[in-house]
């Protein structure tokens, strides 16, 4: 599995044994990730404009645009404002602060309507982008060339 349309053809085959697209999603992006593939799909990667902290990264393979957001570990403070003791139990890495970050079917997203959006964070950035505006970013972007990266 080393060039676009060898992934595609991998995930195409992934989608249609499964009937849980969200996962299917999910173990793409690790998968890819663990292969170091990631860069030959990428169409678009966002950053933090304070120190370059990388936020997402948005890939396609076959028909489906995926973004992954950046694990986050969130300062104390922000932590205990914005979260509440259950979800940091249930969801975080570390059962206090660390959150994992998100893998996105980004099409799929977008049909919720046009506010639907995901978070982008690090030390520096709490953003939300849009699953339309990240579509529109990624239109006719060929995999493995994504050009310069949005700062936020
Ligand atoms: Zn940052």
């Amino acid at each position: 599995m080393s060039t676009e349309d060898d992934i595609g053809a991998w995930w195409a085959e992934l989608e249609a044994s499964t009937t849980d697209r969200d996962s299917a999603i999910h173990n793409a992006y690790q998968q890819l990730d663990n292969a170091g593939l990631v860069s030959k799909v990428v169409v678009h990667r966002y950053r933090c404009r304070r120190r370059g902290c990388e936020l997402a990264t948005v890939i396609r393979v076959g028909d489906a645009v995926i973004a992954r957001t950046r694990d986050n570990k969130l300062s104390p403070g922000l932590n205990l404002d914005r979260t509440v003791p259950a979800a940091r139990i249930k969801n975080t890495l570390d059962g206090r602060r660390h959150w994992p970050g998100h893998t996105f079917d980004v099409a799929k997203l977008a049909e919720w309507g046009p506010a639907a959006g995901m978070g982008m964070e690090c030390h520096h950035v709490l953003g939300t982008v849009l699953a339309v505006d990240v579509l529109a970013t990624v239109d006719g972007v060929r995999p493995g060339h994504p050009g310069e990266p949005t700062k936020l």
